[in-house]
């Protein structure tokens, strides 16, 4: 989640590394940069998952993508989406355990199907 909230763009971090050759200092604390990700087995910051429990009881349809869905919290908020009456699109390599939960599932890469559970979704909300 980043050294100490501090946030900037990559780039010129990215050139200070290239150059010379040592991991970048955060300017703001000293340590070393690390980027704004969750990596596996950190927790997610509360904020963030309150507001996506929010939005998976009031959104009508959910499109998960790229995720094995056997990961908590996270997977929770899939769950959370069905209880609540949405429809669940789900696009994965392999089967999750919420398929069974699902209006559709797709075994792919995301990339190639996405573009057309979009377009599915569009038709179903009359968004498109
Ligand atoms: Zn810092």
């Amino acid at each position: 989640m980043g050294c100490c909230g501090f946030r900037d763009r990559i780039e010129k971090y990215v050139e200070e590394f290239r150059k010379s050759g040592r991991a970048p200092k955060c300017p703001k604390c000293g340590k070393v940069l690390e980027p704004a990700v969750v990596y596996f087995g950190e927790p997610l910051p509360a904020t963030a998952l309150a507001e996506a429990f929010t939005l998976a009881r009031t959104c009508n349809v959910m499109v998960v993508v790229g995720t094995s869905l056997a990961v908590y919290p996270a997977a929770l908020v899939s769950l959370e989406a069905h209880r609540s009456g949405a429809k669940l699109y789900i696009v994965n390599l392999s089967p999750t355990p919420l398929d069974h939960l699902a209006t559709a599932v797709t075994y792919t890469k995301a990339g190639k199907t996405l573009p057309r559970v979009v377009e599915h979704v569009k038709k179903l909300t009359n968004m498109g």
